[in-house]
C-alpha cells in the first residue's frame, strides 16, 4: 500500500486491513512515499517523519510491514519502479498494490501504467466521496486484460484524509480518534503541521 502517509490515519489502516482479509494477503506492506510525484511538496513533513508515524501505526498488526524502498530512491516515487522493484524481489509472489478509488481513478496520468499491471494487480478501495462506479470510466483508457486485474474492494467508509487531519491540526482543533494515539503524541512532540499549509 502506497501513500504519501502526511500523516497516517485510521482511513489507511482500515483500508489496508479489509483488502488483507478480502484477498487473503500474507501481509501489508506500507511504503511512504519518498518524493509523491502529484503532490506540491510544501506542507509535506520529510519521508524521516512519515516514514517513523506509519511505523508507529502499524506496528500493533502482526500482518502489517513497511518498506523504505521509496524512501531511498532518488527523484519522484512512481508506483510502476515500486511495483517492478518487489516483482523482481520474489517474482514467486502475486503482488497487489492497494490503493483508494481516488488515486485509482488517475490511473491514466500515473508513470507507466502498463507497468504496473505487468507486475501486479490493482486493489480499488471505496472511499467516501469517490464511488466505485466510477471506476467504470477508466475501461475507456485501459483494455480489457488490465480492467480485469483492477478488483474493487468495499471498505467500512471512514471519511478521514491526511488534509483534514493537517487542517484540524492548524485550526487547533483535535485529532484524537483520527489517528492512532501514538501518530498524535509524535506529531505534538515534533510540532508537526503546525505552520502554514
Ligand atoms: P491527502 O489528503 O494529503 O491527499 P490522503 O488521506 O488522501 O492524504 P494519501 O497518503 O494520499 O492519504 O493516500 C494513500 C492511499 O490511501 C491512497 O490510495 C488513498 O486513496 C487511500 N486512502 C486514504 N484515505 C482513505 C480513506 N479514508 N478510505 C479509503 N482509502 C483511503
Ligand atoms: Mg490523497
Amino acid at each position: 500500500m502506497g501513500g504519501t502517509f502526511n500523516p497516517i490515519h485510521y482511513g489507511h489502516l482500515v483500508t489496508a486491513e479489509a483488502a488483507r482479509d478480502a484477498f487473503r494477503l500474507d501481509r501489508v506492506i506500507f511504503i511512504p512515499a519518498g518524493h509523491p510525484p502529484h503532490k506540491v511538496e510544501m506542507g509535506v513533513a520529510s519521508p524521516e517523519h512519515r516514514y517513523l508515524m506509519t511505523f508507529l501505526a502499524i506496528a500493533p498488526n502482526f500482518h502489517f510491514e513497511l518498506s523504505r524502498v521509496e524512501i531511498e530512491r532518488q527523484g519522484p516515487s512512481y508506483t510502476s519502479d515500486t511495483l517492478r522493484y518487489f516483482h523482481m524481489m520474489d517474482d514467486s509472489i502475486d503482488w497487489y498494490f492497494i490503493s483508494g478509488a481516488d488515486a485509482i481513478l488517475e490511473i491514466a496520468s500515473w508513470h507507466y501504467p502498463e507497468d504496473i499491471f505487468r507486475y501486479g494487480q490493482l486493489i480499488a478501495a471505496s472511499r467516501p466521496g469517490y464511488s466505485l462506479s466510477r471506476l467504470q470510466a477508466l475501461s475507456d483508457h485501459l483494455g480489457e486484460d488490465e480492467v480485469r486485474r483492477i478488483h474493487q474492494l468495499e471498505v467500512p467508509a471512514l471519511a478521514i484524509s491526511s488534509s483534514l487531519v493537517r487542517q484540524r491540526i492548524q485550526s487547533g482543533l483535535s485529532i484524537k480518534y483520527l489517528v492512532p494515539e501514538a501518530v498524535e503524541h509524535y506529531i505534538a512532540k515534533n510540532g508537526l503541521y503546525q505552520g502554514h499549509p
